[in-house]
């Protein structure tokens, strides 16, 4: 039970078109352009390869090259409608913030974001590491709000003014956990974002967020194995006490899960969606035993 997917309970569903959502919307179609940042792993993949699975054509961006030709492959293989075409960048560098909605934009008509890309870090207050706290606002706070701010102007350019931007916040943006004061704020601030932009938004163009529990992703799945041998537990007894223990939902989600909140928030059924958050944690915030 070493690594992480050794474990049925670890195994993320399979992204395919049973567990994909579609949605029939008339910008869903390849000239328009969904940027999606972490697309080399994990939810950011799952993402990507949903919007490009719903007909539009999704730029994956990361740091991890491989990850993106990943993320490509699995558009081959499931013979996406669209397209997943990437660019590699780095979040914490503006030329490369510039340069990756430049391209994203040279595919067609870019109307949506997906603020995806994360990291975590876990250490008290008094230990907490000064540079680690500002990388993880780098990725998880400016790198998306310069991100908007650079697609914004494409989405007011275009005929009907109709885009968003999703924001991947957690239930660490409702509530928190100790030892991850760095991840804890990103995603408070994240969703201050996010109420931001629908603030300056308007008719067509929509800002949200979507908070969840935890995820069958390597973020996760990696500390699992390391957790149960650090506290002399099974990796079953991690799942249920440790991750789950407050949820009513007895299993983590799959990165798909969320994919298809971020293709239901783009989509024309969620025109009225505008500074929320989809909050889908089963049950972990608004209820107790
Ligand atoms: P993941 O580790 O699988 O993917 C994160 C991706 O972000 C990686 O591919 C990584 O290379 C990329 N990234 C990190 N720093 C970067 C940088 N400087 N520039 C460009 N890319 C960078 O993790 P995931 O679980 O898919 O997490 C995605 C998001 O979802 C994160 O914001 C995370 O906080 C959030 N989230 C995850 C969970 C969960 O349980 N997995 C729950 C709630 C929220």
């Amino acid at each position: 039970m070493g690594k992480s997917g050794t474990h049925e309970r670890l195994e993320a569903r399979p992204i395919d078109d049973d567990s994909l959502m579609f949605v029939d919307d008339d910008h869903f179609v390849e000239e328009t352009v969904c940027l999606v940042t972490g697309a080399g792993s994990g939810i950011g993949r799952a993402t990507a390869v949903a919007m490009a699975a719903n007909g539009t054509t999704a730029v994956a961006t990361d740091v991890d090259e491989s990850g993106l030709a990943g993320t490509a492959e699995l558009g081959d293989e499931i013979g996406v409608d669209g397209r997943v075409e990437t660019v590699a960048g780095d979040l914490t560098d503006d030329d490369d913030i510039e340069r990756i909605v430049e391209t994203a934009a040279d595919h067609g008509t870019l109307r949506y974001l997906a603020n995806v890309a994360g990291m975590q870090h876990i250490d008290a207050i008094e230990d907490f590491p000064m540079e680690q706290y500002d990388r993880m606002h780098d990725v998880m706070l400016r790198a998306p709000l310069y991100l908007a701010k650079r697609t914004i102007p494409h989405i007011r350019a275009t005929d009907d003014g109709v885009g968003a931007v999703g924001n991947m916040a957690s239930v660490h943006g409702h509530y928190v956990t100790s030892d991850k004061v760095g991840y804890n704020v990103s995603k408070f601030g994240l969703r201050g974002l996010t109420q931001s932009i629908a603030a300056e938004g308007g008719d067509g163009l929509r800002s949200f967020s979507i908070s969840t529990g935890y995820v069958k992703t390597p973020l996760v799945t990696e500390q699992i194995p390391d957790t149960a041998e650090q506290r002399g537990i099974s990796v079953d007894e991690v799942i249920d006490d440790v991750m789950l223990g407050q949820s009513r939902v007895t299993e983590m989600m799959d990165p798909v899960d969320v994919a298809n909140l971020f293709v239901f928030g783009f989509s024309k059924h969620a025109t009225h969606l505008n500074g929320g958050d989809l909050l889908f944690d089963g049950g972990m915030t608004l209820t107790y035993e």
